[in-house]
């Protein structure tokens, strides 16, 4: 806090967006916790350029101690209530309850669940206490379920997973956007001016969505495909571009490789198979492919223009032209972007898809030349920072493989331990947390509420409550921390200085601009507290040291950061951060990926063949539609945050069911009738809200909320096999209204 002026830049709480904003005290005083304070935007920050949505305009509430944790709190033995404890108490409990457990039953019947809103420092410190203190291969995290897919299919393509390789602000001077399964304007509504901007430069935006969202209002076109089916509307347009000799000949001889078994794998997705397939009319499919290819102009455009779309919507395809240059030998001198996120990632398939989308981007040759690329909107606000240092089951800091012998030698050098001390892969986070309660006795939560946020959520509740010892560092007392046995009150946001990483790959220092309450103490220190109780003293818990350690153990990863330091951040262009690769003090980061080669060992942007695989759960004479799951506006995740601010609930203050009139007749619902939505996990009830922006065959729910609402008592806890992610997107369920 500059105490003249009073005022902090720093950054939201929330999304991966990470928007810049200025706290200012209301009172001129920057100590004490109560002390007000107002969030305006950062104007001069590159990203949102002073715009804030309206949770982050009202993340200060989350400041007020009223709302907060600030004792740690104990439950003594398993019948009785939480009650209030000192310090001491709750960590001398905590690492008693661990050694004890592990000396029972083995060190691996300890694990850690993070998150990915947690800043670098507590990620890593998270994975170096799992393998160095607790000696267990069991540690992942809430961002598997976030973009994992996503992640796995750009290591499968471009050797890389950085959410965006290029900065968001080029979305604006792209010719054509596919964004498929996103709802920015909902999601994180300071993006969207990019995509506005680029529709203002003469650019075209097609958005794929089963529902007609307020971002798919502005696509110049919409496709609405069954939920589950992407990667074959993706290996569709592919179809098209092949087939009328659309796709980069010369950029995929030049730039990638096994461009041949995707196009035996695409053969067979004509539009017509597609439509059938995916409820997407076949003239969509061509005149996406036309309109992706730029190439729209040469007799494409009005393909499937006013066509009525699966959900009964006008999508305007083909109303405008002009982005691109078909120079007539299958090359395009447009440019283009595909987008992707949870829409399409939380599949049973999710990575296939994504590669499917990768796919086409490729094949077009909108990948590796400026404004083109393929990218992952990541959702959490550390989701990319997240995985890159340690919290992942599979990975080391620097986004490094826990198996490389090479890698383990560098970060166990690091660490000060032999690199034989460091354990295997653990479990990914669906597996982890169906563990507990059997060969998981003992689990740390931090920064998560799985209570909520889980697939399948009564299941994941009930392994939670047969765990022998939970501990879970929150800010509140969320639907998790309420199983617990051991609650840590932390510190959060703008209560302590942190670092991380935005969906462009942009590592930013996020600065405390107040006290954190008295009571309150940072993850760190929790974790410090419980290592030397455990036999490792020493343990870092200063956030610049941790990251400079972080920043060495990083050094020559895939994700470098040992050219970053806090200094160096604070400065970087007034705050506006450095994009990795940075492996040098004195390299100007790196905002711009795969230019001039990709990340794989010889340089060449992989296509991936894919098929499309089925829901797995297919609708059914009992469950004879789909529920699809997503976010509103006014809250956030598991709204362990955002169901704590007053104007945020009293915008969006629960559960709904969105369903189609033409379902809704079907079965007799009427608008605000209480609705069961019944899968074969469970079910969950809320009010209906009824209209036409939605495919008649799927449901959707928020899953923000906790209860009778809680849509994750519906989804699944099946796997896409490649990621780990859940397939929360594709559940075959019935409807009725609750009598
Ligand atoms: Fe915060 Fe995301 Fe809203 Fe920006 S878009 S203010 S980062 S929640």
């Amino acid at each position: 806090m500059d105490a003249s002026a009073a005022v902090t830049r720093t950054h939201c709480p929330y999304c991966a967006l990470q928007c810049g904003m200025e706290l200012r005290s209301e009172t001129g005083s920057n100590s004490g916790g109560a002390v007000p304070l107002r969030a305006d935007g950062w104007d001069a920050f590159p990203v949102n350029k002073g715009a804030l949505c309206q949770k982050g305009a009202t993340a200060t509430e989350l400041l007020n101690p009223a709302a907060r944790l600030t004792t740690p709190l104990l439950r003594r033995s398993r019948d009785a209530e939480l009650e209030t404890a000192t310090w001491d108490e709750a960590l001398d409990f905590a690492a008693s309850r661990i050694c004890d457990l592990a000396a029972a039953h083995g060190r691996d019947a300890v694990g850690i669940f993070g998150g990915g809103g947690l800043t670098h420092e507590k990620a890593y410190s998270l994975g170096k206490f799992a393998r160095v203190v607790l000696q267990t291969p069991h540690i992942d995290y809430n961002g598997r379920f976030c973009m994992s897919a996503a992640a796995a299919a750009s290591q499968r393509a471009f050797g890389v997973d950085r959410g965006l390789p290029f900065p968001l602000a080029d979305v604006a001077h792209t010719d054509v956007i596919l964004l498929v399964g996103s709802n920015l304007a909902d999601t994180m509504p300071p993006a969207l001016r990019y995509f506005t901007a680029q529709r203002e430069n003469g650019g075209r935006l097609i958005v794929v969505d089963p529902r007609r969202t307020r971002t798919a209002e502005q696509a110049d076109l919409h496709l609405q495909p069954v939920p589950g089916t992407d990667a074959a509307l993706a290996a569709g347009l592919l179809h098209v571009l092949i087939a009328e000799h659309l796709v980069d000949e010369e950029f995929i001889a030049a730039r990638t490789s096994g461009f041949e078994e995707v196009r035996a794998e695409v053969l067979r997705w004509w539009p017509e198979r597609v439509e059938a397939v995916c409820g997407v009319p076949a003239p969509d499919v061509r005149a996406a492919a036309r309109m992706f290819a730029g190439a729209d102009n040469e007799g494409g455009a009005g393909n499937g223009a006013g066509a009525k779309n699966g959900a009964g919507a006008k999508n305007g395809a083909g109303a405008r032209n002009g982005a691109g240059v078909h120079n007539g030998a299958g090359i395009t001198a447009s440019t283009g972007m595909v987008l992707t996120a949870r829409g399409t990632e939380q599949q049973a398939d999710g990575a296939d898809a994504v590669n499917a989308w990768i796919n086409l981007a490729l094949a077009a040759g909108k990948a590796g030349r400026p404004y083109c690329g393929y990218g992952a909107i990541t959702g959490q606000g550390n989701g990319q920072g997240g995985r890159e240092h340690g919290q992942k089951a599979d990975q080391l800091p620097g986004y490094r493989k826990i198996t490389d012998p090479a890698a383990r030698d560098h970060v166990a050098k690091v660490w000060g331990v032999p690199a034989d001390s460091l354990p295997g892969p653990g479990r990914p986070a669906v597996e982890l947390l169906a563990a507990c309660g059997s060969d998981i006795k003992a689990l740390l939560v931090a920064g998560s509420n799985p209570v909520v946020s889980a697939p399948d959520a009564s299941f994941v509740s009930a392994r939670l409550a047969a765990l022998d010892f939970l501990a879970v560092c929150d800010v509140v007392l969320s639907e998790t921390a309420a199983l617990a046995d051991v609650v840590f009150p932390v510190t959060q946001w703008a209560e302590e200085s942190g670092t991380m990483t935005n969906l462009e790959g942009r590592v930013l220092l996020r600065r405390q601009a107040i006290a954190p309450p008295d009571g309150v103490r940072s993850d760190l220190d929790v974790l410090g507290g419980l290592a030397e109780r455990l036999g490792r003293p020493g343990f870092l818990t200063s956030p610049p040291e941790v990251f400079a350690e972080l920043a060495r153990a990083s050094a020559g990863g895939v994700a470098d950061y040992s050219g970053l330091s806090y200094e160096r951040l604070d400065a970087s262009s007034e705050g506006a951060g450095l994009h990795w690769p940075c492996p040098a003090p004195e390299h100007p980061g790196t905002p711009r990926m795969f230019l001039e080669a990709f990340g794989t060992p010889d340089g060449r942007a992989r296509f991936v063949a894919v098929g499309h695989e089925p829901a797995v759960e297919e609708p059914s004479a009992d469950f004879p539609y789909r529920l699809t799951t997503g976010r509103v506006l006014a809250q956030y995740q598991s709204g362990a945050q955002t169901r704590r601010v007053r104007s945020l609930n009293s915008a969006e203050p629960g559960a709904f069911v969105q369903l189609h009139p033409d379902l809704a007749a079907a079965v007799g619902v009427s608008e605000g009738d209480a609705v069961r939505v019944t899968s074969r996990r469970g079910s969950a009830v809320a009010p209906a809200r009824i209209n036409d922006l939605i495919r008649p065959d799927t449901v959707f729910m928020p899953f923000h909320w906790a209860g009778a609402g809680r849509a994750n008592s519906v989804t699944r806890r099946t796997t896409d096999p490649v990621s780990g992610m859940p397939a929360f997107k594709t559940a075959a369920v019935r409807v009725e209204v609750e009598r």
